[in-house]
């Protein structure tokens, strides 16, 4: 199967920006240390507040915050059992939480750090005191997920790169296996690119490059959509829960015609008069037969065969073991 064109979309995905002015989730079930802790912070960092466990860890999940003030005696589930909870979550478990707590003794303070508990700090509480190690975990985890951001993208396009790719698709396969739901896979690469850098330069094909990203990224309009630069000229795609070929292969379309409304000039080019992509697509299942690595060269093999039949055109294919 075969075919082209059509579409027009929005911006850039899976890019996380900054929070700069950064968030607490303050967890006490005393309004009024709540109150005095979300004074001390007015103006400087959003706080929200849970009097509970359950509805702590809701919040945390949810919208993860940057850090987490945690008191210890709680009703129904106890500070440490709730930094348990969210350390055995992938999505929380990098929060750096500091008890804030009237368990003064030592042996209470190195039990909340040796369960993970960034620091400690003892009621009552003194305002200047929370301000500046609240601030130092602040500092940290904008460090960390600055490192973070700068280990998974790709420095020219700003998308996800090849490792990045290869972990959500990690991920994305194991939510599949546990649906029984579809995932389509996207190989997509730039036509006669190394005649474009001869003709334009490696300058003109770098900032070619970076629009093509763009074009892709637009071409996705969900937030579980992933695009990635997977090397040189050649980039990826993941988009999970796929309910209909048709559906997949409009995404593809809108890629394609994305690509081509840049209108990028490639005198040299033999399909066009301006840049152009090819693209394979699978549709896959996944078991624990399908590695990642198999449904990946599923799609690289329509990627092949749509540059045997032309370039410019998108391949597809589902996955026969399905
Ligand atoms: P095809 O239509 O078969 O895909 O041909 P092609 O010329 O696009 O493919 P080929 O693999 O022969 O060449 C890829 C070119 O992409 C060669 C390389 O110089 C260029 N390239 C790879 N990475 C970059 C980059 O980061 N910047 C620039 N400017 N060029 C790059
Ligand atoms: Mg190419
Ligand atoms: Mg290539």
């Amino acid at each position: 199967m075969h075919l082209q064109k059509v579409g027009k979309c929005k911006h850039m995905k899976h890019i996380m920006k900054p929070d700069l002015k950064g968030r607490i989730l303050v967890v006490d079930d005393e309004p009024s240390n709540v109150e005095l802790i979300a004074g001390v912070f007015e103006n400087v960092h959003d706080v929200q507040f849970a009097l509970s466990g359950r509805k702590a860890l809701e919040l945390a999940a949810s919208n993860p915050p940057d850090v987490i003030l945690l008191d210890i005696l709680l009703p129904e589930m106890d500070g440490y059992q709730i930094l348990e909870h969210l350390k055995n979550d992938q999505h929380t478990a990098d929060i750096p939480v500091i008890f804030i707590t009237s368990l003064g003794d030592t042996e209470a303070e190195t039990r909340g750090l040796e369960a993970g508990a960034r620091d400690y700090i003892t009621k009552p509480i003194n305002s200047s005191v929370l301000k500046v190690r609240v601030k130092n975990q602040m500092e940290l985890k904008r460090s960390r997920d600055q490192l973070a951001r700068m280990a998974h993208s790709d420095g020219l396009t700003g998308l996800a790169n090849r490792n990045r790719f290869y972990e959500i698709l990690k991920q994305e396969h194991a939510r599949h296996m546990r649906s029984g739901k579809l995932m389509g896979i996207i190989m997509l690469d730039i036509d006669y690119f190394k005649l474009f850098n001869d003709t334009y330069g490696h300058v003109q094909g770098d900032e070619c490059l970076r629009r093509v990203a763009e074009a892709i990224a637009s071409g996705l309009q969900r937030s579980t959509d992933l695009a990635a630069r997977y090397g040189g000229e050649e980039f990826a795609c993941i988009l999970p829960e796929v309910t209909s070929q048709e559906g997949i292969f409009k995404v593809a379309q809108r890629i394609q015609q994305n690509v081509s409304d840049l209108q990028i000039l490639h005198a040299q080019s033999e399909v066009s008069d301006h840049v152009t992509i090819s693209q394979g697509l699978v549709i896959t299942c996944c078991t624990a037969d399908t590695t990642l690595e198999y449904l990946v060269s599923l799609a690289d093999q329509e990627l092949y065969r749509a540059k045997q039949q032309g370039r410019n055109r998108i391949c597809m294919t589902m996955n026969n073991d399905c």
